[in-house]
Formats: C-alpha cells, structure tokens, sequence
C-alpha cells in the first residue's frame, strides 16, 4: 500500500519534470548579497527580497551579537506565556511610530500574520474580497477563515465595487497586496480605502514588498498615497521583516482594539514559540538604517531606470512596474527555463516564475533589483538578455 502511494509521488514528480515545473533548490555557501556563492562559483544574483541590501549588514550583524549577549538564543515559549521580551516590545512600538499606527503585533512570519489576522476577525457569515493576483498566504488565510471567499480580477475597483454593494456579509474585509509579488505593480491604495470606507468594509494591506522601499524614509506604500488617510480605522497594515528589512519576520499595525483581538484569538500568534528576542533587537537597528540611508532607495530608483531603458523593444516585455520587482514576461514555461538556465551558466541568477505561480502562459523572469547592484551589474545582466532575444529560435 504504502508502497504504491511512494510509486505515484515519483510519477507525479517525474510529470512536474516533463511540465517544466519541477522545482529544486540552490545552496548557497555564504550570506545572501548580490554576489553570491554556490559550489564555490561565484554568481551575480537579481533573485532576493534584500532590496535595501541590509541582509548581510555590518551594522545589523553586530546587533545580532550584542542581541545574543543580551537576550540569549532561543525565546524559549511563546508570547503569551513567558517568550515576550524587551527587545520584541520595544520593536512593536518602534513600528509602530514608523508606519504612523497606534499599535502593531510582532508574528513570526507574513505567512502567519495574515492567516493570524484573517482567521481571528472573520468567519461563517463574514466575507472576503480579494484580489486574483494576491499572495497565497492570503488566500489560505481566507480558506482558513470559513469567511466566503470572493476574488476580483487584478486591481478592478469597478468589478469590487459591484460586489461589495452587493453584498449581505456582517463583516466585509478588503484584501490586497500592496505592492504585488511576481508583478511588481503597486495596489490603487488610496481608492482601495475610499471603497472600504464607502462599505464599510476593513482593508488588509500586505505591505512585504513595499515596506522599506515605498514612500518617505520607507516608511511603505500607505505612506506613498499623498491622499490616503492613513489615520483611518479601517486600515490593517501587515508588513514583513525578512525582505528590505533585511532579518526575519512580520508585524501588523492596526487600530488597539484590533491589535489586541489578536494578541487574544490569532492562532498562529498564540500556539507558536517567539521568534528569538535577538532578532528583533537587530530590526531595531534596521529600521534606523531604512529610516535614515536614503541613498538605498535613490540606487533603487536609478537601477529601475536603467534596467527598463536597456531592455526596451525586446521581443520579451518587461510589466509595468516602479518597484524593484521587474518581471520580463516570457510566455512558456520552458523559454522561462531556458532563459534561466543560460544565464546560470553566464554566472547570472534569475529565478524563471512558471504556472501555478503565475497564470498559463505568463511565465517570467522575475528580476529583483537591490540597493547594492551598480549599474555595471544590470547592464552584464541586460546586455545577456538582448543578446539572447536577438538570437532566439522559437
Ligand atoms: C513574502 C510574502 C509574504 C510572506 O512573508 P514571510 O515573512 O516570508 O512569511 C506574505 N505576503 C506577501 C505579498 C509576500 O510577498
């Protein structure tokens, strides 16, 4: 019997090969920069979310030995119990302040913030908007959550309008990536919030890739909408701490009383272990370098230029995007394959995004830009593209 099931998953596995949709994993020998090691070969890497380039920082590695000196390893229980600990406290209110929220909530990851948010506020008889293109953490949250699940197609607010007016739900909540991860377009936040108002409906926003990036000092994408009311009430803001931020792990701002709700329901804040206190001692330092460094995002904004000048009028398009999350759509997955592994042989990583990531058809290469790229490292890159357009045999 058993077996049997082992003889299916290798067919399934070797169907997933033929598809071109066997995933593997790389292993890379040292820290994650924009250089990074495998097997001893060096490569130049546009695959991270380090956008500020602070995960290897010297500044945060030594608060990460100053954290352990002073809160040790582990956290040792979770935060309801005895893992809560000065650094974590200190951390949510230094968040807090940053985002311009009057609380905000640790969790362990973005994954677990948003199935913690969602399954703690809704339920039966509750309803969820949420957008196609949105992270699958937030579609598992909504699973999650029994609450009626309700997508809309990418950024229409026409078609979200129809749906919420329509709508009988006690409890309505709006969800969207704020800037959305294999596309790099930023949500029409500012009209999103209108909506929710007019609807009385709460809006989450997943701010991962906007956080540090997006807005004044970083400060994220609500703070990139001149005209959003950031003070509203119906804003649930949930941002992570492992991309620009550069460490590990993910925080929700939100009105005291929401905040609190979680802190008494969210499952996957109560039944888990805190994150080490060491951890969120060094977030405190990275949020001084992404409040202060603001020559990060101003590299940020030159390489995104660059790229898009270089790699205008290919036969493969990049999306619109300002952010530096810039997709160059390739169709096939197997092109996306191909392209991928060419480059790797050049020394050159970008990951290829096939189905079920991204819909048929719209296989890309996802190129993730950083603040320590220099304009010779995406020209190599975007010198290696135009050369294989030019010379591609369909
Ligand atoms: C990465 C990501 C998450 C998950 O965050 P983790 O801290 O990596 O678990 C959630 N939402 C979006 C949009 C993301 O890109």
């Amino acid at each position: 019997m058993c077996a049997d099931f082992i003889e299916q998953l290798r067919e399934q596995q070797l169907v997933r090969k033929k598809a071109k949709l066997f995933r593997s994993r790389m292993v890379l020998n040292g820290p994650q920069e924009t250089h990074v090691s495998i097997d001893g070969q060096d490569f130049l890497a546009f695959c991270s979310n380090d956008y500020l380039g602070l995960a290897n920082h010297s500044a945060l590695k030594e608060a990460v030995v100053d954290g352990v000196r002073r809160y040790g390893v582990g956290a040792g229980a979770s935060h309801l119990i005895s893992g809560h600990s000065m650094a974590h406290h200190k951390l949510e209110e230094a968040l807090a302040r940053f985002v311009g929220f009057p609380r905000a909530l640790l969790f362990s990851t973005g994954y677990m913030a948003n199935i913690g948010v969602v399954t703690a506020l809704l339920g039966r008889g509750d309803a969820i908007f949420a957008d196609k293109l949105n992270h699958a953490s937030l579609n598992e949250a909504a699973l999650l959550s029994r609450a009626k699940l309700i997508r809309y197609p990418h950024a229409d607010l026409s078609v979200l309008e129809k749906r919420l007016a329509v709508s009988k739900a006690k409890l309505k909540l709006v969800m969207t990536d704020a800037v959305f991860s294999m596309d790099g377009d930023v949500a029409p936040v500012d009209e999103l919030l209108a909506l929710c108002e007019e609807h009385n409906a709460l809006l989450l926003l997943d701010d991962a890739h906007g956080f540090g990036v997006l807005g004044k000092q970083g400060r994220g994408a609500l703070s990139s909408f001149e005209h959003c009311n950031i003070q509203s009430p119906n804003i649930i803001y949930m941002a992570t701490l492992g991309k620009a931020a550069g460490v590990f792990g993910a925080f929700v701002a939100a009105q005291p009383e929401i905040i609190e709700t979680f802190i008494q329901h969210a499952r996957s804040y109560i039944y888990t272990t805190a994150t080490p206190a060491l951890l969120s001692h060094t977030l405190l330092k990275s949020l001084e370098l992404i409040e202060q460094e603001e020559w990060r995002r101003e590299q940020l904004r030159k390489l995104i230029v660059h790229l898009k000048s270089e790699l205008q009028s290919l036969r493969w398009q990049l999306l619109p995007s300002d952010t530096p999350i810039q997709p160059l759509i390739v169709g096939e997955s197997e092109t996306a394959v191909q392209i991928s592994q060419t480059l790797h042989e050049q020394g050159i990583l970008v990951p290829a995004i096939r189905p079920p990531t991204v819909p048929e058809g719209m296989a890309r290469m996802r190129i993730s830009l950083s603040a320590l790229h220099s304009e010779e490292d995406v020209k190599r890159l975007t010198t290696m593209l135009r050369d294989l357009a030019m010379n591609w045999n369909e």
